[in-house]
């Protein structure tokens, strides 16, 4: 089945062949109080931004390195993990 015109959009790729600046992720927030040390976003961030900390909990330590694909925030089965962009205004969303 073909779904015709749906089109998923996220904030970090809205209308890319319209030249719209891709938002860039400034900050990385993960809700220890919810994730449960799966270790999911670890493993499969392409760029090896997270490492297992304290009691196996998820912890951003390469920031810089991000290239805002929203995958991790997207598999996250607890949704522990909060992208924050820079809205290219200097103020962060
Ligand atoms: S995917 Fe979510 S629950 Fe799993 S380690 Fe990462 S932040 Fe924690
Ligand atoms: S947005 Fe992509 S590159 Fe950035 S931390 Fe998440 S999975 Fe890694």
């Amino acid at each position: 089945m073909v779904s015709a015109g749906l089109r998923v959009q996220s904030r970090g790729s809205a209308y890319p062949e319209a030249g719209v600046a891709k938002a860039r992720v400034v900050e990385i927030n993960v809700n220890h109080q919810w994730c449960k040390s799966c270790g999911v976003c670890i493993e499969f961030c392409p760029r090896d931004v997270f490492v297992a900390g304290e009691r196996d909990r998820a912890e951003a330590v390469r920031v810089e390195a991000c290239i805002s694909c929203e995958l991790c925030e997207r598999i996250c089965p607890d949704l522990a993990i909060t992208l924050v962009y820079d809205n290219g205004n200097g103020n962060h969303e």
